[in-house]
């Protein structure tokens, strides 16, 4: 056994993971409360390799906000919009085709698509948007809207979830994202997020779409007003869907942006929380297969760390992110792919470009750098543009 697991009086839980045993509740927050880091980042390390081995992935994405209109203010959002304000936005369909449109020279195979609960867009129009970006290109993914904008467009288009879902799934909707799951005991949500659907309703859409052949990601939303409790709580959860389901194909801790919000956050995640939260995710999570280390809340230099603390994912290269931005996070706006392989590549991994279902699309072998297994023609092409841009 590891030295740094000996001594950590941790052993019983890594001999539970050695033993494919899962951890409980308990075992969760002993984790949390344990100071010792690296002793929890090599169990959750062991987890990792025993799931996917020595590889790392990463997706050459672009993010679009088709609004930020939303009815609703959560306390620790900074971008939602009212129609008074001045800096509200809504895109035409066209305006968004022509955003994939110039993404896709630089070789995306995803767009991720989110907005706020818009006050009045028709159904009729995120029908229209999937439509004609599929026939923009029938091989771009559209990975699109949150749990809660789902409810929000049944509930406007007076549909149950499943016909809503059942209609964007026809016009080209291939994975519902994870947002909103934020933090899932009631009291937390109501403090940073009053009126939001509530855990039961946005695991209930996950559920419908999973059963209707859907795949989707979960998020949970940490380092605000949450207790280390309620983020095992919050894991319990997904665990318990991922055994009924097995929909989900990655979890992506958010790593909370202090900044423009009505959230009093004294002490806004460090490096040391997020790395734990990663490394427990893993640990607890045993039936998930991947584990995303989110760049653009955590920095990429500490995204590349979490790959030796259970993540096997540094998500994308995003090119246009808003949200998180505009809550203060300081990191770019985009990877260039070359930046993420150098990443994974320094930290001892086999870089592998993925598609939205984490399903690889291009190994790149350590052993001749520069090589893979398949030809990647679309990551050369981003990785040219993005040089001359
Ligand atoms: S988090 Fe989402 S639902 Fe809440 S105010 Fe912001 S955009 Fe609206």
């Amino acid at each position: 056994m590891n030295f740094l697991i000996q001594r950590s009086g941790l052993n019983d839980i890594y001999e539970k993971v050695a033993a494919g045993e899962r951890i409980s509740e308990a075992d969760a927050v002993r984790l949390f409360e344990s100071k010792d880091l690296n002793a929890v980042g090599a169990i959750a390390d062991f987890a990792r390799q025993k799931c996917v081995g020595n590889r790392a992935s990463y997706i050459i994405n672009r993010y679009v906000n088709y609004s930020n209109y939303c009815i609703l203010s959560c306390q620790f959002c900074s971008f939602a919009r009212k129609k008074r304000d001045a800096d509200g936005f809504q895109f035409s369909v066209e305006e968004i085709v022509q955003k994939a449109r110039e993404a896709l020279k630089l070789g995306i195979t995803e767009l991720h698509i989110v907005g706020g609960l818009h006050p009045s867009l028709p159904f009729s129009y995120y029908t229209d948007m999937l439509k004609a970006l599929k026939n923009l290109d029938a091989r771009l993914q559209l990975k699109c809207f949150t749990a809660i904008e789902i409810l929000h467009l049944a509930w406007q288009a007076k549909k149950t979830v499943e016909q809503t879902l059942l209609e964007l799934k026809a016009a080209g909707l291939e994975s519902l994202t994870g947002g909103g799951a934020e933090i899932f005991r009631k009291e937390v949500r109501s403090a940073i997020a009053r009126g939001k659907e509530s855990a039961e309703e946005y695991l209930d859409v996950h559920r419908t779409w999973h059963r209707l052949g859907g795949r989707s990601t979960c998020t949970m939303l940490y380092g605000h007003v949450e207790s280390l409790e309620d983020r095992v709580d919050h894991l319990r959860q997904l665990r318990a869907l991922q055994d009924e389901t097995h929909g989900f194909v990655g979890f992506v801790p958010l790593a909370s942006q202090p900044e423009h919000n009505d959230i009093p956050v004294q002490n806004p995640p460090t490096g040391f929380d997020s790395l734990r939260t990663l490394a427990i995710s893993r640990i607890y999570l045993d039936n998930f297969d991947h584990i995303t280390a989110y760049w653009v809340g955590l920095g990429m230099k500490l995204a590349q760390v979490a790959l030796s603390y259970g993540a096997d994912d540094l998500h994308g290269t995003i090119i246009e992110e808003h949200i998180f931005h505009m809550a203060g996070a300081t990191s770019p706006q985009l990877q260039t792919e070359a930046d993420m392989i150098k990443a994974i590549r320094e930290a001892g991994c086999v870089p592998v470009q993925r598609n939205t279902f984490y399903e690889p699309i291009r190994i790149l072998d350590p052993a001749a750098a520069g090589s893979s297994t398949e030809t990647g023609a679309h990551s050369k092409v981003l990785e040219d543009n993005l040089a001359t841009a």
